[in-house]
Parts: structure tokens; sequence; C-alpha cells
């Protein structure tokens, strides 16, 4: 990771040949400080059809299931612009999102194993969508992000909603993805 040699910033709109590779896999389309940044106009003029949500820090705080009434507002929006949403959740015993799923009449996939991208694929699936019309919302570089990119997807990166979360997640993730989205701004990629 070089900082010194020129290079242009990363688009912001996809094309047919600019598909992410190495570490730019990491680095969201762009990153917002909650969901509700993300407004359904935006997401119609990226040709965005389908939209795969995160649920734990980005729709949710850690381990609950009531979503705020702001970002349900919010999730209501995108539907009726005619957005198609999917959960897409690594967890694997839990039903949380398969509730919250319910409650937004929506697909839930759970022990996604992102960001592998079977359970992408799944979501797409669900949605009948193609990776170019889909976007992910996630709060983690490394599963949501990388997963997202990987699949070719228009990915957003939220802020997560609360410090509260996995250890793993805290100790391990949090400090490379902090350094890692330092070094994407200052490359003018964010
Ligand atoms: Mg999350």
């Amino acid at each position: 990771m070089r900082s010194q040699e020129p290079r242009q910033p990363l688009p912001r709109v996809r094309s047919e040949n600019s598909n992410r590779r190495g570490v730019e896999l990491l680095c969201p389309y762009r990153m917002v400080r909650s969901v509700t940044e993300i407004t359904p106009q935006e997401l119609v003029a990226l040709g965005i059809k389908g939209v795969i949500l995160d649920l734990d820090n980005t729709l949710v705080l850690w381990h609950q299931e009531e979503i705020a009434s702001h970002t349900l507002a919010w999730l209501k929006s995108l539907q009726e612009a005619g957005l198609k949403l999917c959960v897409l959740s690594n967890s694997v015993l839990s039903k949380r999102s398969e509730r919250v799923a319910m409650r937004l009449g929506c697909p839930n996939i759970r022990q996604a194993k992102k960001p592998s991208k079977g359970g992408f694929r799944r979501a797409l699936q669900a949605m009948e969508t193609d990776p170019h019309h889909t976007a992910m919302v996630g709060d983690q570089m490394f599963t949501d992000i990388l997963g997202g990119n990987r699949m070719g997807l228009y990915t957003f990166m939220v802020e997560p909603m609360h410090p509260h979360e996995f250890a793993y997640t805290k100790y391990i993730s949090r400090p490379p993805e902090r350094l890692l989205l330092r070094y994407f701004r200052k490359r003018g990629h964010l």
C-alpha cells in the first residue's frame, strides 16, 4: 500500500470493466453515517433495483431486533420507490433476521457466510435481480463490503450503529478497517 505513486481515485459509478481488484475490493463505493443518508432517488439514479441489507449494527443494534422508527420509515421509502429488499445475515442460530425480514415483507438469507459469494447469490435469486442492479448496505468491510464488491454490487458502508458488538469484530476487524478507511480517503477513493 504505497501512498506515493500517482493514481486515479476509484470510479464511484460502476461500468462493465470497473470491477474492483486486490485491496480495492475492500473499498466501498460510498460511506454513510447512517442508512437513512442513502436516498431512494440516489439508488434509482444508480440503476439499483434490489438492496441487500446487513442486519446487526446496520438496521438494528447488535443482537437486537427492534427497528428504530426512522430506519423503518427509510426501509418503507425504498419499497415505495419500487426497490426490492433482502436481509443477509451471517448468524447461524438466531432467528432474529427471519423475524425482521418478515416484518419488512422481504426475503431473508441467514448463514450467509459473507464474504463468500453463496449467500449473495441466494439473495440475488430471492430478489430476482442481477449484480449490476443490486446494492449492498452493511457496516463491516471484511464481510459486507468485500463480499458485495466480489459479486460486483454497488456497496455502501455504514458506520456501525453502536460500539457494542461481537468481540472478534471489535478487536480483530475494526482496527485494520480504520487503517484501510484512512488509506482509501487519502487516495481520494472515499
Ligand atoms: Mg453488521
